[in-house]
């Protein structure tokens, strides 16, 4: 199986590369240019398509995105160019070789009304530009005709780079209180969790091709980003780190406003991707603590 990654950088495509690995031949790219000359930037149209005519690939898996959320109030157009248009060329060239895409989407494709976890089949109505842009991008992709796994995930987060959980870390150590937003619920997944359940779902859809469309992925179980916190915090201080803060204030979304809005609900329900894919999501908590232990002992 020929595997072209897009993406290869980021928190989820990083981890791909290792989870893709043993399915075949991969050929990872990031926004620059190859060593053999690929162009994996989704700005440039005419090259994300002839990248793609050159490799011939099987499956395509895209984990590049336009991810500033308030970036993309004021800068729209690279939004959309990104997350739809460059999405609507890797599936009219997946329609035309047969090949399989694989897309990332997000909770943000949703109102954020009600407390209901959000099914696939609920009515997507974004908040913001962001959640605009993607859900172009997967309305491009299932018009286009081609195979695709679609998943739609939330809080994602990895052991490298910044993430929530650090920037917690560290103002934990430099102030005696936070104030942290309890109104948006959701579930902090990791990259890692995703990169393995995408290969599990590739190997399988190429059995059962049926298994084809979109899904929620997410770690199981639900918090708040101030109950996220709260548990970050506790774990650093069970383990005996330096911590300042005495007092985590819940706060509501409109005491910290942003250029774009967020929505409060961000639930997944993951029941198709877990009974269609037979697995077993572990709850948010396992997968915070094992990212949090990688943390402390760097
Ligand atoms: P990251 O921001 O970590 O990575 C995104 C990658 O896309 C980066 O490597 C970036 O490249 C690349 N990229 C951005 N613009 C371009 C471009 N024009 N051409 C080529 N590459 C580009 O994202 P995640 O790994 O967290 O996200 C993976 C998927 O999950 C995305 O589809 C995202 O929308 C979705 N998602 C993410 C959430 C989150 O909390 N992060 C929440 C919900 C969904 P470079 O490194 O050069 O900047």
């Amino acid at each position: 199986m020929k595997v072209l990654l897009l993406g290869k950088n980021g928190q989820v495509g990083w981890e791909l590369q290792r989870s893709l690995a043993p399915l075949g031949e991969l050929i990872a790219l990031g926004r620059g240019v190859s060593e053999g000359g690929l162009k994996g930037d989704l700005t440039d149209l005419g090259a994300l398509r002839a990248t793609i005519r050159h490799v011939k690939p099987d499956v395509i898996v895209n984990a590049a995105a336009y991810n500033g959320v308030d970036k993309a109030e004021s800068d729209s157009d690279l939004a959309f160019l990104v997350n739809a248009q460059a999405s609507k060329v890797m599936a009219e060239e997946a329609k035309s070789l047969d090949a399989l895409l694989v897309h990332y989407s997000t909770d943000y494709v949703f109102s954020g009304q009600g407390v209901s976890p959000w099914r696939e089949g609920d009515s997507a109505v974004p908040v913001n530009q962001y959640g605009l842009s993607k859900l172009e991008g997967e309305r491009a992709i299932i018009a286009s005709g081609c195979r695709h796994l679609i998943f739609r995930t939330s809080w994602v987060y990895s052991t490298w780079g910044n993430n929530f959980a650090k920037t917690m870390l560290r103002l934990a150590r430099e102030r005696e209180s936070l104030s942290v937003i309890f109104d948006q619920v959701g579930a902090p997944t990791g990259s890692d969790l995703i990169a393995d359940v995408t290969a599990h779902a590739i190997l399988q859809v190429q059995k059962s091709p049926q298994l084809c469309g979109i899904y929620h992925l997410v770690a199981a179980g639900e918090v708040s980003w101030h109950g996220y916190a709260s548990h970050v915090i506790e774990f650093a201080r069970n383990r005996g780190e330096t911590v300042m803060v005495k007092t985590v204030e819940p706060i509501e979304s409109s005491a910290y406003p942003t250029p774009a809005r967020r929505p409060l609900n961000s639930r997944l329900n993951t029941a198709k991707l877990r009974n269609n894919f037979s697995l077993h999501l572990p709850d948010w908590q396992s997968g915070v603590n094992r990212m949090l232990m990688e943390v402390f002992n760097k």
